[in-house]
Formats: structure tokens, sequence, C-alpha cells
């Protein structure tokens, strides 16, 4: 390690963010940014350098003999998220929702058992009914805050899947108490970490082993990209997972893989920026009569706000909300009557969103318990009055 290598190590994580991965200076010389280094072929000098890195990388060495493994720009990334979730090593996907079905088709076989938190992101019951079912995997849904997680573990279970705050409710969990009882067991333990970008929560420090994100979200940004990241706590799971990614062909552009990098650089920040104008929103949405209740874990009033404060360091821009009494068709137009929020799926960006959640949906969900019509909102990085001002002539106009 040079002089300069060892003081970084040293230094606070938002610092390290900013330099991760920058390109070693060559002949005195370099530009700030890792380069784009697109590629399908690698060349060799020989065909003995060619022999000698299908060796390295059949031993489990991180090196590319082809395209598909990725060069310099893959490199920096996975090296970047890596050490932003405090792991050991990083995989790169073409989506979010690939990384988790990465996770699950890497550790269960048929005849396996997994335990999967019923408020997890609900495109994985998808996976769960088109795929895992056919390959005779069981997944069972419960509740991580109402039923007891250790009498449910059978001789077969292999994983237990979470996700912290829930889509859409936000509902914390006990990660350290889960993860506790779970790896008892032998369980690997999985969580999706994309609520909070791999910035406000350490999940592999609390007890997970494997710690997946939608970059897609916040790492990217910007709204511009596709991708997700499976980061491992230990070489013994990046070779399981390493054998899945291989076999599944999985790889991703070098020019998304620089995208991703330079969205990380300002992660922190943007943070910040997304949890005051969230904050400012939620508690503006608790002074709503139209609302019954507001769902954010930074609100004192939300049941997750211990847990939350003891291990989280910040709230993201999603925050949801229950009207009182509204249907399905007033919330429709409440959502069609903001100006500033756009309609869609997906989050993370710097824009400002909004989207009915159906309750249908919610009673998969055992933190639900209402029957009225649920709004989510993602809050950018506008100026938060000209959030709160839009809400409020949606609240009177469609109200
Ligand atoms: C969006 C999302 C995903 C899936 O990410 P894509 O890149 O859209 O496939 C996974 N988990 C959570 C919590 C998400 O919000």
């Amino acid at each position: 390690m040079t002089a300069k290598a060892s003081a970084a190590a040293n230094l606070r994580p938002a610092t390290q963010l900013l330099h991760a991965g920058a390109p070693a200076l060559r002949d005195g010389t370099g530009p700030v940014n890792v380069p784009v280094v697109r590629t399908s072929t690698v060349r060799f000098e020989n065909t003995a350098t060619h022999a000698e890195y299908h060796h390295r990388r059949t031993a489990g060495e991180r090196v590319a003999a082809y395209g598909r493994h990725g060069l310099d720009t893959h490199r920096a990334l996975e090296d970047a998220v890596a050490g932003l979730e405090g792991g050991h090593r990083a995989f790169l996907t073409p989506s979010g929702l690939s990384a988790i079905t990465l996770v699950l088709l890497a550790l269960l076989s048929p005849g396996d058992h997994a335990l999967v938190a019923d408020g997890v992101y609900a495109p994985v019951r998808r996976v769960d009914s088109t795929l895992l079912k056919r390959l005779g995997v069981e997944i069972e849904y419960f509740s991580p805050t109402h039923d007891d997680l250790a009498s449910r573990i059978r001789p077969n279970t292999r994983l237990l899947y979470l996700e912290s705050p829930s889509s859409l409710l936000y509902e914390v969990l006990d990660l350290p108490a889960l993860a506790a009882v779970a790896r008892d067991r032998g369980l690997t333990v999985a969580t999706d970490n994309t609520w909070s970008g791999g910035w406000f929560y350490q999940p592999l420090a609390l007890g997970a082993n494997i710690s997946i994100q939608a970059a897609t979200k916040y790492i990217s940004g910007h709204s511009d990209l596709m991708q997700g990241v499976v980061v491992v706590d230990s070489p013994a799971l990046a070779e399981k997972i390493s054998a899945a990614y291989e076999a599944l062909g999985l790889t991703i552009g070098a020019d998304d893989a620089y995208l991703a990098l330079r969205g990380l650089r300002t992660l922190p920040v943007r943070l910040a920026q997304h949890q005051r104008n969230a904050t400012a929103v939620a508690e503006f949405l608790q002074q709503q009569p139209h609302v019954s209740r507001v769902f954010y874990p930074a609100l004192p009033t939300d049941p997750g706000h211990a847990l939350w404060k003891r291990d989280f360091s910040g709230a993201s821009g999603l925050v949801s909300f229950e009207f009182r009494h509204a249907t399905p068709a007033a919330a429709n137009a409440f959502v069609d009557a903001l100006t500033l929020f756009g309609i869609g799926a997906s989050w993370g960006g710097y824009e400002s969103l909004a989207l009915v959640a159906q309750p249908e949906r919610l009673r998969e969900h055992r933190q639900w318990t209402g029957d009225a019509a649920v709004v989510r909102l993602h809050i950018g990085l506008e100026d938060p009055h000209d959030l709160t001002a839009d809400l409020a002539q949606a609240f009177s106009s469609a109200m």
C-alpha cells in the first residue's frame, strides 16, 4: 500500500466515496474519472498469457478474460459499492430485480424452503410464482414484526430474505434480532437495501450476509439507468453468487457502470437533501384533514421510528400516506391534480413522483390494516415549498 492509499483508508465514508475507483496516474498525469472501457473481446499478448488469465479466473481471481467479465469501469464501480456496503465483493446486474433473482437462484435448490418478509418489493412474488415454484423451491411469506421467525424455520430452510424498510409502507425491521435467529440455524440472510442507497444503512454490519440494491434508484440518482448490485460478506458466498452470475451470463454495459459511479459521488449530498425535503412534506401531510396516516420512519409517530433511530443514519425521499376516506377514484383525482409530481413507478431520481398504491396489494403486508387509498410519493430535490404548495392545491381541488 502506498502512503497515499493508507491515508485514504482512514478517511470518512463520504470522502472515500468521492475518490473510490479513481484511476492511477500514468507518467505523472491522468484524468479524474475512470475511463469508460467498452469491449467485447479482451486481447492477450500471447497464448501463454491468455491461458494464465483463464487459470487465475477459474481460481476465483477477479480478472477479465472476456468482455462479459468487465474491465476497468466495472472494477471501479464494484469496488466503490463493496466499500460503501462494507462487503467482500460486489456483483453488477442489469436491473434491481435481476440482482434479487440472482441471489435466489444462486442460493436455493429443488426441495429448499426460504422465508421471505411479507413487505418485500412486489415483483419478488412473481419470481417466486413463475420461476422458483417450477424449480421446486418453496417460498413462505411471513411478517417479521408479527410472526415468530424461529418457529417457522424448517430443516430445509436455507434463506431469510428481508427488506427494511419495506416497500410502500416502510416498515422497519429489527435486522440484528432476525439475523441472529436465522444465522444461529444456519440460514443465509439477504436484505434489499435500495431504500437507503447503502448510505443510511449498513445491513452487513447488522448481521445480514448479502445486501441487494436497485442501483436504478439512489445510486444512479438521475433516472437515466437500470442496474442492480449484490454485495456479499464472504469469499464463500462470493463463490456461490459468482457461479450463478456466470451461468446466467449476467453483465452490464461500461457506460452504465460509469453513470452509476458518477451517481455514487453525490449520493451523500443528494440523500441529505431528499431527507430534508421528505421530512418537510411528511410534516405537512400530518397536518392535512384528508390524511389519516403518514408512513415515514423519521417521524416520531411512525411505529418504526425507534428501530430506525437505532439502526439508520437517515431517511430517504419516500413518503406514503393514507387518505382518511378517499376511494381509489378520489386518490386518482388527487394524483392527477398534482403538477410538480410525475406519475410513475420507480424512484430515487432528482425529481418528485406520485403513485396510487392499490390496497389489494398492501393486504399481503401485515403492516397494512386500513382500507382507504394510499399514495406513495417520492420527494425529489425541488424546493420543498413548491412541493407542499402543489400538494395543498391538489387536496383543495380534488377532495
Ligand atoms: C425498484 C426496486 C427494485 C427493482 O429494481 P429495478 O432496477 O427496477 O429492477 C428492487 N427493490 C426495491 C425495493 C425497489 O424499489
